[in-house]
């Protein structure tokens, strides 16, 4: 099928960069927000969005006036009748996205296909009151979707290949890398991330080292952009610790996704990172962090006389969090949660990783990631316990 028409609901901070890559890709597209001021400010932003980056070079004046022109407001739910493709980008909230898909699946035409950009609600659930669920799938893009060039499109038991596939298409036409993910806690990316913030809130609550210590360990040695404390700092901890607590339930309570004792308690504090002022760090009236020195690391490194340049702690620190990487990516291939190169993808576009983390699993090898999972197992128990599949590739 081929889609022209694309409808996208909630004017929000997703909702309207959605809008604008989707007129940027060359489709007319009318975006929806019940909240009349929303949707004024929601308009208001694209089009200014569209002017800035054709100042910024981003793309020509043309195409920016071209995608304005192809932008209407529309003010009720039935404006989106004529759509072939609408994306919800509504609060993350079952029943509002439910009711929504079902007056969605009544207003629309029966192929219209209708897409949730939902970060943490299973698409499955989303859809319970639509008839035809075949038309229903995930299609998960990341903040500020205009930057972010990832979007997930996700896959529910009932999805069918031509509703994925146009998805894709989409996705590809308004400029994304699309990968395709199965409907499962956190789809891929967020997923594959968990162990960045957890393990290392594990290495803190052991003593290994201090937050500012991994952080550096994790942006010299590792090669990531920012360390796992000033990225919980950066979203809040409060909001990454629902995060933890939605992966707990929704995945039966894996004691390696047990949310932090540490974070619960700074969060019961008020220490909710950069817009408390308080979280890891303290935040004053320059937030900005001054530049790493030149090591001459080539990150990312498990090289311990390289690691040992920049900390003691690091040939500890970077090992465990690269094996418990390592061991989420073989966690989520047995699930069949994506493939691997959608998996590496995904890292370094979702979160600009250095490297996948399949290719970090390459990095450490399946069987030093085993060994020290397995050791780490023996003191600190379950959440250590080795992938299968790890183990059978430690084995092979
Ligand atoms: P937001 O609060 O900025 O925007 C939500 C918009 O929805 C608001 O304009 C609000 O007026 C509107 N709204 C309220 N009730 C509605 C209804 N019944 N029907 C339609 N619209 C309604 O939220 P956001 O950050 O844009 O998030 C929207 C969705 O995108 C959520 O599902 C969220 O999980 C997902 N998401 C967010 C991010 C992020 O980083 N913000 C990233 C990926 C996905």
């Amino acid at each position: 099928m081929t889609v022209e028409r694309v409808g996208v609901v909630g004017a929000g901070t997703m909702g309207a960069g959605i809008a604008q890559v989707a007129a940027l890709g060359g489709y007319e597209t009318r975006l929806h927000d019940p909240v009349p001021a929303a949707l004024d400010t929601g308009v208001e932003r694209l089009h200014s969005a569209l002017i800035k980056g054709a100042t910024k070079g981003m793309w020509s004046e043309k195409d920016a006036d071209e995608a304005s022109g192809r932008v209407g407001a529309a003010h009720s739910l039935e404006d989106l009748g004529e759509c072939d493709l609408v994306v919800e980008a509504a609060p993350e909230e079952l029943r509002v996205k439910q009711r929504l898909f079902a007056t969605l699946a009544e207003v629309c035409g029966p192929v219209t296909i209708l897409a949730s950009n939902t970060s943490s609600l299973p698409v499955t659930a989303i859809a319970a009151e639509v008839p035809r669920r075949e038309r229903v799938v995930g299609m998960h893009f990341f903040n500020p979707p205009a930057l972010m060039k990832l979007v997930e499109v996700v896959a529910t038991a009932d999805s069918s290949s031509e509703a994925l596939n146009a998805t894709t298409e989409v996705g590809t036409r308004m400029g994304r890398t699309p990968i395709r993910a199965k409907d499962s806690p956190g789809f891929i990316a967020n997923r594959l991330a968990r162990p960045f913030t957890l393990e290392s809130l594990r290495m803190l609550a052991d003593g290994v080292a201090e937050a500012r210590t991994i952080d550096r360990i994790c942006r010299i040695g590792g090669g990531f952009r920012m360390g796992p404390f000033e990225l919980i700092d950066l979203i809040g901890l409060d909001v990454n610790l629902s995060v933890a607590r939605s992966f707990y339930a929704q995945g039966g309570e894996p004691e390696r996704w047990r949310p932090s004792s540490i974070q619960e308690g700074l969060v019961a504090e008020g220490r909710l990172g950069r817009k408390s002022g308080k979280g890891f760090y303290e935040y004053g009236e320059d937030t900005r962090r001054k530049p790493d020195p030149d090591l001459g690391v080539a990150a990312p490194t498990l090289d311990p006389a390289e690691l040992a340049k920049i900390d003691p702690a690091a040939p500890t620190v970077l090992p465990r969090l690269l094996a418990q990487i390592a061991n989420e990516a073989a966690f989520a291939l047995e699930e069949e949660v994506g493939s691997p190169a959608d998996m590496d993808t995904a890292m370094r576009l979702g979160f600009n990783w250095p490297r996948g983390p399949l290719e970090l699993t390459t990095l450490i090898g399946a069987e030093r990631a085993v060994d020290l999972l397995e050791e780490l197992r023996q003191t600190h128990g379950d959440a250590y316990r080795p992938a299968p599949q790890l183990l059978a590739a430690a084995k092979g």
